[in-house]
């Protein structure tokens, strides 16, 4: 096997006949043997039933189906774990990431040269403006505080090198954010830009809160900067506070010490127990990261698939 796609599909039984036609369409003439690992992602809708359709028809279509809704990134994992091909891809279903760019991908990386294709795009048009907002913001401030490089509207579309695709296999963390995954692992990457595309058919699948959790693991996942913040503040107010109490002290010696100032002592109680809590939820975002990895629970389990010998359960 010389290519293998790999689609999370969530519900999408609307968008994947436009992305089987399409992808066929680019492909056939390639002359390259592939296959196209869809991966369902217990769906509530047909997909499955489409998929099994389809594979019935095409010995090309191998699907591996989840016992239930995992999340994309389980699924691509379940995806990578079953992958054959010598080259492997991770698109989406709602032809998004355009199937077209495939086979200049594929010559990039025949050249030898780099051992990744990546895409990003280079407009947001179509999204809400809310969350090309937050988007943004999230690329920047990643990017300052982790190792992981992460290009802004970089998407999981990418085409890559068994060699990377082991490396990102044996990445076996159980919070797992790809984007920066993926940067990672290193490997020359030949980044590509396009234009963005609106999905064909169905709808997205990532609500605002979902996508700022997913955000939110991203930081977590790949910076300690959140804990080294609580560190910062504390030296910042031992200072502070010092500087005060020489105030005081000064000013006791000076003028005498009438009593008053209940509302100000209030108020940096109040704040400083702001503070404390807030430092105690960065840190416990950090304790139940730890916790979750410490259980080693398996990141996929798969129902039903008609790939032999497929990993099952990982
Ligand atoms: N997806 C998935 N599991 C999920 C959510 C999404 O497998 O829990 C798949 C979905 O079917 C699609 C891809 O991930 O192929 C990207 O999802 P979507 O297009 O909804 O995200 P967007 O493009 O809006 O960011
Ligand atoms: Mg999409």
């Amino acid at each position: 096997m010389e290519l293998s796609i790999i689609i999370p599909c969530y519900n999408e039984e609307a968008a994947l006949p436009y992305f089987y036609e399409e992808v066929t369409r680019v492909l056939a003439p390639q002359k390259i043997e592939y296959e196209l690992l869809f991966v369902n992602d217990g769906s509530t809708d047909e997909t499955l039933r489409v998929l099994k359709h389809y594979a019935e028809q095409d010995a090309h279509i191998k699907y591996l189906s989840l016992s239930r809704n995992f999340g994309k990134e389980a699924a691509m994992y379940a995806g990578f774990c079953n992958a054959g091909g010598d080259y492997v891809a991770v698109m989406d279903a709602d032809l998004q990431d355009p199937p077209s760019l495939l086979p200049r991908m594929l010559e990039t990386l025949q050249t030898g040269e780099y051992d990744c294709v990546a895409t990003r795009r280079v407009t947001r048009q179509g999204e809400p403006p809310v969350r090309s907002f937050f988007a943004r913001r999230f690329y920047r401030i990643i990017n300052k505080i982790s190792d992981a490089d992460i290009a802004d509207g970089a998407r999981d579309f990418r085409l890559m090198k068994r060699t990377m695709m082991d490396a990102i296999v044996e990445m076996g963390e159980y919070n797992r954010f790809s984007k920066g995954i993926f940067g990672w692992v290193g490997f020359r990457t030949c980044w590509l830009t396009y234009e963005n595309v609106e999905r064909v058919a169905g709808k997205t699948k990532w609500k605002f809160w979902k996508l700022f959790k997913y955000a939110m693991d991203g930081i977590v996942n790949f910076s300690q900067a959140p804990l080294n913040l609580a560190s910062w503040f504390g030296m910042w107010m031992t200072f502070l506070s010092f500087l005060v109490l020489v105030f005081i002290i000064v000013r006791k010696l000076c003028f005498g010490d009438p009593v008053d100032g209940w509302a100000s002592t209030i108020c940096v109680i109040i704040f400083m127990g702001g503070i404390q809590l807030f430092c105690m939820g960065v840190m416990g975002q950090y304790v139940a990261k730890t916790y979750m990895e410490a259980k080693h629970r398996p990141h996929f389990i798969v129902t039903e698939t008609n790939k032999e010998d497929a990993q099952k359960i990982k």
